[in-house]
């Protein structure tokens, strides 16, 4: 008898994360947290424990307001992750944030990808919460 089939879900951040873990509780409240450092005035993200412009520690975290634009963009038609074949297809983007940081994610909430996605394009964070934590996408503003 066939095993049933196994419902997957997207990889989430695996805790504990000690760099990156203020980044996934304020994403619980659906706050959008990037790092400025205290020396050189740099913005910092992917999260992290260490400036990425000089080599000082202390970094505080900011929100964003989490609009901003598409850098660069790809359609995926095509993913044999069982996770993200479901959602084919979709587009993964590059968004410059309007506090000066670029971060790689999702653009959802259109009707066909490719022709309602475009470089330039003003977006907005849209939450997506799942059990492990709460995902940062984007939708057109
Ligand atoms: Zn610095």
């Amino acid at each position: 008898m066939p095993e049933p089939k196994k419902k997957f879900d997207l990889p989430m951040p695996k805790f504990p994360e000690p760099d990156t873990e203020p980044f996934w509780d304020a994403a619980k409240n659906h706050e959008l947290r990037y790092q400025v450092c205290d020396e050189c005035g740099g913005i910092v993200f992917h999260p992290r424990r260490h400036c990425t412009h000089c080599p000082s520690l202390n970094l505080t975290w900011k929100t964003s307001k989490g609009e901003g634009v598409i850098y660069s963009y790809s359609v995926v038609r095509q993913n044999y992750h069982p996770a993200f074949r479901e959602r084919i297809p979709y587009v993964i983007a590059w968004i410059d944030l309007d506090e000066g940081f670029r971060m790689l994610s999702n653009v959802v909430g259109v009707d066909d990808p490719a022709s309602d996605v475009s470089i330039g394009q003003r977006v907005r964070v849209e939450w997506q919460d799942f059990e492990a934590a709460s995902l940062p996408m984007f939708t057109p503003a």
